[in-house]
């Protein structure tokens, strides 16, 4: 009887694996990835649907959501590719999720890929999905004090959205303070203030996804 190899790997080292080899197709590609997390309605689609209007197909859209399609279906509206990955539960999304929605895609045309993870400011930063980089969003009034009370994001990620800036008349948020904080955990993060009613930031924030 010959002996069994068990290979036991953790989801962890599982996903480690996938995220690898995603990275490994979207650099062979050149495509710049970025993951893009914060909580429940901090504007996360508003955003894309203006890049989108903006990039048309230079673009290309992964959503993660735990039910609809809904937010798959307005990106798709703003003229470039979207596709939506339901987790039916799922509090983040994974490599293997990525993998599957980036095969759904026609990515002839895409530069840029971008993943809207599932809105939870916890676990989704810690699941790689072979991004190059991770984008915070925070909105004015969810508080200035989530990069404080969520580190393990803030210290992952290469650009801050500071988010729905034209409330700031109406809600006690500290922009610096939120700024700081930010600064605290990666000095060298790329802070954007941006307002999708206004307009305001959001040059700076297409700038930033083509440029980086
Ligand atoms: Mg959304
Ligand atoms: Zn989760």
């Amino acid at each position: 009887m010959g002996k069994k190899i068990e290979i036991n790997m953790s989801a962890r080292e599982k996903n480690d694996a996938a995220a690898k080899k995603n990275r490994e197709i979207f650099n062979n590609r050149s495509l710049r990835v970025f993951n893009i997390i914060s909580s429940p309605g901090s504007g996360k689609t508003s955003i894309l649907e203006y890049a989108a209007e903006k990039l048309g197909s230079k673009l290309a859209v992964i959503v993660g959501d735990v039910f609809t399609t809904q937010d798959a279906d307005r990106i798709n509206k703003k003229g470039c590719v979207a596709v939506q990955v339901e987790t039916g539960g799922g509090c983040h999304l994974n490599a293997e999720m990525v993998r599957d929605a980036y095969e759904q895609l026609d990515t002839k045309k895409t530069e840029i890929l971008v993943i809207e993870n599932v809105g939870n400011l916890v676990c989704p930063s810690t699941y790689d999905l072979g991004e190059d980089k991770k984008i915070a969003v925070i909105s004015l009034p969810e508080g200035d004090e989530k990069p404080s009370k969520y580190p393990a994001l803030f210290n992952r990620a290469d650009a801050v959205i500071i988010n729905k800036i034209d409330l700031a008349p109406f809600v006690d948020f500290n922009i610096e303070r939120a700024e700081s904080d930010c600064r605290k955990l990666n000095k060298d993060v790329r802070v954007i203030r941006t307002s999708v009613k206004t307009g305001e930031g959001m040059d700076s924030f297409i700038d930033y996804l083509e440029k980086r």
